[in-house]
């Protein structure tokens, strides 16, 4: 089974979901009716509508032809796009949430790494460490189940393979790779990616995997200019995320942790910033909320009034990136290649003694296995979605309550032209001396200061091909008011936040 949801011999569902199980489980096949969703009412399709009419856009703007969007907030299998530091978390949690419960339940995916949090790097690391603790207490020939396929589950389940135990991976959707979604279209170049899209200079289990499945990743300039009100590209003022510095370095001081709101207040960060405009009419705490729009949002899908100022990471805000050229499923086809996965299997219920664990299906399917690894995201875990008998340990129970699950969606969208950009090439160091009279180059990251965006950031991600293709960022309170909206009102909304950037390069 790969990440488009193919059976790898063509087998129906059904089939392939008795073979899957098989050979590793006692399967009971209480009933064949229809899976219930896992709030009971039919799923929302986790994957964007192909049905895009374009609409008329804003005055002047060429016409849209192709749009792509995800819902990850909605969506019944994440609920969310990466946990973060919610006020009062530590490393702790995530700690907690990766100890075995009487060495049959093991937890792994991207909540429970303390390096790389919220990221690909961090779920193939703790698939990785949850693998090496089960084989070690695992016998020969034992029996594992792996819930959820995508990264930490994948990489967990091969490395099982690997060493000689019996692996199943049973997997809610009708595709592997989890919040590593390639949507095939070739109107965005073969896929459009709306999940996981860009990987960090210090991620090499991620770097290693593309290198595997030959996928190119490009590195994108760190944005050094924003748009102003002005429809002027001005310099970016590092006031804010120095403010948010300042605020996190005043909540190492105090004796709990508080928010970044009330630490931005509290240490006087914020009042310390002018409200004097500049002759772009941009003030410093215009650039304090730049920094929180386009930086603490980005990396936690949440509010400053939630995330925790004492564990935000100030690297994470202005850091190099680069940016997957290519299908990311590929990665994940690559990983489906030796393990076997019972795909469009909720697992609902989980019961465990000190000699084995029991899984039921929303089939009405059970399996029992000898140790199960759990790779479900934190936002289902927070629900009621999977059932444990007996209920997780409090240590358990309080970390999945206590870390927060941001939301995060992108949309991809293809125009007759890319009106946003200028010819001259992007920001490289190495480019002879640029024209004078030649166009700065538009930004590969594009950010407006001065005004409350409705789309966090762009990303130029045709620009090393010349396609007419962009990538907005939407993140926090403005994803969640966006994936309420239809695909028309969600279009204006979008086309609306583009828009300046064209009369920008006019
Ligand atoms: C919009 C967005 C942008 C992102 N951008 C980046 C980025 O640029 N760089 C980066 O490194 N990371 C990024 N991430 C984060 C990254 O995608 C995740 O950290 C990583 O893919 C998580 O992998 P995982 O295996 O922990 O979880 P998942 O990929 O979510 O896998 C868990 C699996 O469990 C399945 N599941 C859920 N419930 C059940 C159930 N009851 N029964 C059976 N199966 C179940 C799910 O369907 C899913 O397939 C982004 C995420 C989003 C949403």
């Amino acid at each position: 089974m790969d990440s488009r949801g193919r059976p790898r011999e063509g087998m129906p569902r059904r089939t392939f979901l008795a073979a899957a199980l098989a050979g590793v489980t006692t399967v009971v096949l209480a009933s064949c009716t229809p899976e219930p969703s896992p709030t009971g009412s039919p799923s929302p399709s986790p994957s964007p509508s192909p049905t895009f009419t374009p609409r008329p856009g804003p005055d002047g703007l060429p016409r849209l032809t192709a749009m792509r969007r995800s819902r990850w907030g909605a969506d019944p299998y994440a609920l969310g796009a990466f946990s973060y530091d919610d006020v009062g978390s530590t490393e702790q949690l995530r700690v907690a949430l990766s100890r075995p419960v009487r060495d049959r339940v093991w937890f792994a995916g991207e909540a429970c790494s303390t390096d790389a949090p919220g990221t690909m790097q961090g779920a193939i690391a703790s698939g990785e460490a949850a693998a090496a603790a089960v084989a070690v207490r695992a016998g020969d020939d034992e029996r594992v189940v792996v819930v959820g396929a995508g990264l930490a589950g994948l990489t967990a389940a091969n490395a099982l393979v690997r060493r000689g135990l019996r692996v199943v991976v049973v997997e809610a959707r009708d595709r592997a790779g989890g919040r590593v979604d390639s949507v095939d279209d070739d109107d965005f170049g073969g896929s459009a990616q709306l999940g996981a899209l860009l990987v960090g200079e210090d991620a090499d289990a991620v770097a290693e995997l593309l290198d595997e499945a030959s996928v190119d990743t490009l590195l994108i300039d760190v944005p050094a200019t924003a748009l102003a009100t002005d429809r002027d590209w001005v310099p970016i003022d590092p006031a804010g995320v120095e403010a948010i510095a300042e605020a996190h370095d005043w909540a190492l001081t105090q004796p709990q942790d508080v928010s970044i709101a009330t630490a931005l207040v509290g240490s006087g960060a914020a009042a310390a910033l002018s409200s004097t405009p500049d002759a772009h009419g941009v003030r410093a705490t215009d650039w304090l909320a730049h920094a929180i729009s386009s930086g603490v949002e980005v990396a936690t899908g949440a509010p400053t009034s939630r995330v925790s100022a004492v564990s935000i990471d100030r690297d994470r805000l202005r850091r190099t990136l680069r940016v997957v050229q290519g299908r990311l499923g590929d990665v994940i086809d690559a990983l489906t290649a030796e393990v076997d996965i019972a795909v469009s299997s909720t697992v609902t219920h989980i019961a465990y003694s000190d000699d084995r664990v029991s899984l039921r299906l929303g089939t009405g399917e059970s399996i029992t296995a000898d140790r199960v690894i759990v790779t479900a995201p934190l936002g289902v875990l927070k629900t009621s979605t999977i059932r444990f008998e007996p209920r997780l340990p409090l240590t358990h129970q309080r970390a999945i309550s206590l870390l927060g699950m941001g939301v995060l969606d992108t949309v991809w969208l293809r125009f007759e032209e890319a009106f946003w950009r200028t010819d001259a090439p992007s920001g490289d160091a190495s480019a002879s001396m640029p024209d004078a009279d030649a166009p700065a180059a538009t930004p590969d990251v594009l950010t407006v200061v001065g005004t409350s965006p409705t789309v966090a950031a762009w990303i130029d991600i045709g620009r090393p091909t010349g396609e007419p293709v962009i990538v907005g960022v939407i993140a926090a309170a403005q994803a969640t008011r966006l994936e309420s909206l239809d695909d028309d009102e969600f279009q204006d909304e979008v086309l609306a936040a583009l828009a300046p950037f064209a009369t920008a390069t006019d």
